[in-house]
Parts: structure tokens; C-alpha cells; sequence
């Protein structure tokens, strides 16, 4: 049953997996290689034990990440060409007329649960494991269960849905399902951002309103300075599950709120807690959200488009392995496959990022302060154990964010 396709597909999966290999282990060997002394932009604000800290626990995550890639290999391998999903698909044919939507939604879902359940002893081991030994780690088991739920929960409240809804489509409108299926796919993801600060995140965490009177009148300072208006200042209790540090935006319009965690405000001052904002409200500003929602929407409609010319296709299916047909079938061979192709456009995206990091950054010291930023910068960096030299290659293939070195040399020199 093997085709060309067949080919391509494993050279792909092989060659994705090599490189993600080979990229984790250059990490390792760099990081490794400058553990025993700290940059020379940081040694006076970064003690070497931090420092070596940091590296201990980037090596760490490499290896786990290494163990990950495997895993994703071994179980896209076997549900493929090993014959899992037809064997799948067999079992729910007993339960569900095989071209139906329910069959196509069992089918589905199943192998999503399944998915999930391989990652979670990873997930596991990075949280009570690795995260526990480098001392950032608050989750007790009980509220990593409790969580597991919630989350089940949630995606099956607004996943099933969105699943059945998406088939649907695909079975009753003719040809141009794909049209019909990205604009579904848009109103959802609008929706969840819609719902998400007044719905799913009070789920997971407490929001309290800021009390520091002092901070909050500095944060408004800024919010006029910038022209932004926000609907509440927020304190999110992340120190429930991690000592690790943030601050974000969320919410649309007049409903924006701003969100910082209990964990960044106890370790930044004032004026740090200010600079770290007004790098925030540079991305709203420099519209950096809009513009990453409109290349999803415009990225969805291109693969559901060719997905539209897969999916009646016999090697598509024939080439994975997979004697079973119908809309399900295709789109989740074609979610499963998809990353394999996409992963060597990675240094793409990692590049629009980095450049919106920095604009943000020049935002941030235009509205605030680049001195305070850069602090505040040096200390998130020592308490989140980020490392201070990451192998160039892989932070240039990976890294949202530039190297900390690049980033605050070129805070210092605005
Ligand atoms: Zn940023």
C-alpha cells in the first residue's frame, strides 16, 4: 500500500527528528561548555551559582525535550504506517455507522485522549522532577490532578463542539467545505479569546484587584502616557503552581485587562514592574497581536485549503498507511502529519518574534525606562533560570525571544 508519498513522508519525519536531535544536543554541548563562568554583560549582577544553576536546569530540559521527540516519532509512526488508527477506527465501526459523523468524532477524539495520556508521564516528570529540583516547582499532586480535570473538562466542553461542527461541515457542504470550516474555525478562536480572561483563566487561577496603590498609580501613569485604555488591573496568584514570573494582556477593546503575576511583584520594584508593562503595551501597541492573529487566519485558510485537495486523494492515505477513509480520517492524518512539514519553517517564525521582542523593547524605553528594563530583565533571567548562553544555532531555529546578551546590548545603546 506504500507510495512515493510514503517516502517523502518518513525522509520528512526522519530528517525533522534529526535536526530536532541534533539542535537539542548542540544546546547541551554550549551551554555545558560556558557553565563555569557568567558572560561578562552580566558578572556583576549574576552570581556564577546562579549562573551554573541556569545551565543545569536549560540541560535538563534539553534531554526531557530529546525524550519528547522520540515519543512523537515512535506514536506518529504507529498510528500511521503501524496501523493504529485503522485498528482504532475498526473498534468504533462496532459502536458507530463507519461513515458517519459520530464514528469520524470517536475516532478522533480517541486518539487525541490518547495522545494526551502518552504525554502526560513527561509532563509529569518535567513537573515534579525537574521543576521540583530546581526549586520553582509549588504544584502539590493533588492540584496537578484537579487541573488534569479542569482541563479535560474544558477541552471536551469546547473541543467536542468545535469537532462535530467542523465534520459536519465537511460532510454537508459540498466542495468548498474548507470556506466554511475556516470561518467556524475563526469565530471559535474569537470566541475563546472573547471568553477566556472572564471564563477560563478565573477557572485555573484568583485574580484580585491591584491594592499597592503606589504601583497602581505609576502603572496608570503609564497607561496615559501610552494612550491605553485598560479595564482593571489584576493580580494572578501564578505562585500557586510556579515561582516563574510574568505579566500579560488580555482581553479585547475597552475589556482589556492587564494581568501581573503575584511572583513578578514580589521580586521586581516599581519602576521594573513599570518598564516590564510598557514592553507588554508596546506589542498591543506596535499591534503585534492583531498582526499574529490575521497570519493564523490567513495560514488556516491555506492548509484547509489543501486539505480540501487532499482529501480525496488515495495516496494521501495510501502513502501514510492508512486503509480507512472519510472526512475524519483526512483531517487527522492531516493534523498529525502536518508538523512534520511545517517544523523547517520554525526559523521563520522564530525571526517575526525576536523582531517583535525587540520593537517592543524600543518601546518600552521610549514610554518608561531601558535602565529599569534591563534589571528587571537581569532578574527575571537569574530567577527563571534562563540560560545567558544558548547555543546560537539553536536560539536562532527556536527562541521567541533574542539572547538575553543581544537584548540588553541593544536596550543599553537606546
Ligand atoms: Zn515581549
Amino acid at each position: 500500500m506504500t507510495n512515493a508519498f510514503t517516502w517523502v513522508f518518513l525522509i520528512a519525519l526522519g530528517l525533522a527528528t534529526a535536526a530536532r536531535l541534533w539542535l537539542a544536543a548542540r544546546q547541551i554541548r554550549h551551554v555545558r561548555a560556558h557553565r563555569d563562568a557568567v558572560p561578562r554583560t552580566f558578572a556583576e549582577a549574576i552570581p556564577l551559582g546562579a549562573h551554573q544553576k541556569a545551565a543545569d536546569y536549560t540541560v535538563a530540559k534539553a534531554r526531557l525535550g530529546m525524550i519528547d521527540v522520540l515519543l512523537g516519532a515512535a506514536v506518529l509512526l504507529a498510528l500511521t504506517l503501524g496501523g493504529l488508527i485503522d485498528w482504532l477506527s475498526a473498534q468504533w465501526s462496532r459502536a458507530f455507522d463507519p461513515q458517519g459523523l459520530w464514528h469520524g468524532a470517536a475516532l478522533f477524539a480517541t486518539v487525541v485522549v490518547l495522545i494526551a495520556a502518552l504525554e502526560l508521564p513527561l509532563s509529569l516528570y518535567r513537573t515534579f522532577v525537574i521543576e521540583a529540583q530546581f526549586g520553582f516547582n509549588r504544584m502539590t499532586p493533588k492540584l496537578f490532578v484537579v487541573d488534569l480535570l479542569k482541563q479535560a473538562l474544558l477541552a471536551a466542553a469546547l473541543g467536542l463542539p468545535l469537532l462535530i461542527l467542523v465534520l459536519w461541515l465537511m460532510a454537508k457542504m459540498g466542495a468548498l467545505w474548507w470556506l466554511y470550516v475556516w470561518i467556524a474555525w475563526m469565530a471559535f478562536n474569537l470566541l475563546v479569546l472573547l471568553i477566556f480572561p472572564t471564563f477560563i483563566a478565573p477557572l485555573f487561577n484568583r485574580f484580585t484587584k491591584l491594592e499597592d496603590a503606589g504601583l497602581a498609580g505609576r502603572i496608570e501613569a503609564l497607561l496615559r502616557r501610552c494612550g491605553f485604555r485598560a479595564s482593571g488591573l489584576y493580580v494572578m496568584d501564578g505562585s500557586k503552581r510556579s515561582s516563574h514570573g510574568n505579566a500579560y494582556f488580555t482581553g479585547f477593546g475597552a475589556a482589556k485587562r492587564i494581568v501581573l503575576f503575584d511572583t513578578l511583584l514580589s521580586r521586581l520594584a516599581p519602576p521594573e514592574v513599570e518598564a516590564v508593562l510598557a514592553h507588554e503595551l508596546g506589542h498591543y501597541r506596535r499591534h503585534h497581536v492583531w498582526k499574529r492573529v490575521a497570519l493564523l487566519f490567513a495560514l488556516s485558510l491555506a492548509l484547509l485549503w489543501g486539505l480540501g485537495q487532499l482529501i480525496g486523494e488515495a495516496w494521501f492515505y495510501d502513502g501514510l498507511g492508512v486503509a480507512s477513509r472519510g472526512t475524519a480520517v483526512a483531517l487527522l492524518l492531516f493534523v498529525l502529519v502536518l508538523p512534520v512539514f511545517t517544523f523547517f519553517l520554525q526559523p521563520i517564525s522564530s525571526l517575526y518574534s525576536r523582531r517583535h521582542e525587540f520593537e517592543a523593547d524600543a518601546y518600552a524605553a521610549d514610554h518608561s525606562s531601558a535602565a529599569e528594563l534591563v534589571k528587571a530583565l537581569v532578574k527575571l533571567y537569574q530567577d527563571n533560570a534562563a540560560t545567558l548562553t544558548p547555543d546560537p544555532l539553536h536560539s536562532a531555529f527556536y527562541d521567541s525571544h533574542p539572547p538575553a546578551a543581544t537584548r540588553i546590548a541593544r536596550l543599553r545603546t537606546t
